[in-house]
């Protein structure tokens, strides 16, 4: 691991996985920083993602000591020197990192950027380095680790919002809820009058639901097992509902257009839904499938299956539209969240994982004046 040097050195106060199934423990870590290009953030709020749960139960002693967490947001405390974007006290939502330098970072694709997996999945910074290196710890997840009092991120991960809105409602906008509607908008491009079935109703998929009532699609169908997440897909935009535990899912699909929807939006990675996805669509339809979860092997001809990546989304472009589309009352995603005080960690990320919870929201810091850990 790379060492930066003549870097200050601040206690900061995070939650640690050093434990296969967790449970997360919040210690008080030395983080290094910031880096000329970093900006020190004070964490208000952080989004809980599936992502962060999986890592969790995937975990492996080679690993070593982690700090998850990638749906931060908070408020600008320290600048690096060549820092632009944000000053210190302004508000910010982080998002995924990118490199900025590759050609599909410079052609405006940031999710395809060449090192994507290494700069939200490797634990380091651009550099190589690690902030937290002076406790044995490894941050940086996502360009960010969230679970922490402080996170250090760069000018490409960090989004600057109004101050009128609670950093705790904007926190999960940079992945979760940015995927979901990003896959519709963005990597779909779905038309009014388009037909969609969206197989999961979690975040992500609830998301997606909001997003295509927003583009007139009809019929949008949610899938799922859990009741109340099929209600809650009813209210905020689905058309139709199938519960997959009790009813057959392309018969259902059938009763309801024939011939096959246009687009599947395959969210709960389960293997029998997988194939399903891409049997319902009509042909010259696409299902989308995430990351993590493949893509199936077999792919008819004239269908179309594409592995989606944080929706495709620009984050300084798409979460302030999120924003105003929130503002105006067309997607209410706060309806979503469930607030939990940061040290109620592990039973978030438990509430989320058995669906009693749709998206958790750790309450890190004050939204106002100083977060009280010391530097
Ligand atoms: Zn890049
Ligand atoms: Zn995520």
């Amino acid at each position: 691991m790379v060492r930066s040097k003549n870097l200050k050195v601040r206690n900061i106060r995070a939650a640690v996985l050093r434990k296969k199934g967790g449970p997360l423990k919040i210690e008080t870590l030395s983080m290094e920083g910031p880096q000329d290009t970093e900006v020190l953030i004070r964490t208000v709020a952080s989004g809980v993602c599936h992502t962060d749960i999986s890592m969790v139960h995937h975990w492996e002693k080679a690993d070593g000591p982690q700090v998850l967490g990638h749906e931060g947001a908070g408020i600008v405390e320290l600048i690096g020197k060549k820092v632009k974007a944000v000053r210190p006290g302004d508000h910010v939502v982080l998002s995924y990192q990118s490199c900025g330098t590759c050609r599909p970072c410079k052609s405006g694709r940031p999710t395809r950027c060449r090192r994507f997996y290494e700069l939200n999945f490797g634990f380091h910074r651009l550099d190589g380095s690690n902030a937290l290196e002076p406790s044995g710890v490894h941050g940086h997840f996502f360009g960010q680790s969230s679970f922490s009092s402080h996170i250090l991120a760069t000018e490409r991960n960090i989004v600057k919002v109004s101050k009128k809105l609670p950093l705790s409602i904007l926190a999960p906008l940079g992945c979760g809820i940015q995927t979901g509607a990003g896959t519709v908008m963005n990597t779909l491009h779905v038309q009014r009058g388009a037909s969609i079935a969206i197989f999961g109703t979690g975040a992500v998929g609830l998301a997606a639901v909001m997003a295509a009532r927003i583009v007139h699609a009809y019929p949008i169908i949610g899938v799922d097992i859990t009741p109340s997440r099929l209600k809650l897909a009813l209210e905020l935009g689905a058309t139709h509902i199938i519960n997959s535990r009790i009813n057959d899912v392309a018969s259902g699909i059938n009763k309801i257009i024939a011939g096959g929807v246009d687009y599947v939006l395959e969210i709960t990675g389960n293997h029998r839904m997988l194939q399903l996805a891409i049997e319902v669509i009509k042909k010259r339809g696409t299902a989308a499938f995430f990351t993590g979860d493949g893509v199936p092997d077999f792919v008819p001809k004239g269908k179309k299956a594409v592995a989606v990546i944080e929706g495709d989304s620009v984050p300084q472009l798409f979460i302030p539209k999120l924003i105003k589309l929130y503002l105006s009352g067309k997607f209410p995603f706060d309806r979503l969240l469930k607030l939990y005080n940061f040290k109620d960690i592990n039973r978030a990320m438990k509430d989320s994982r058995n669906g009693k919870t749709i998206k958790p929201v750790l309450c890190i810091g004050n939204e106002k004046g100083q977060s009280g850990y010391g530097h």
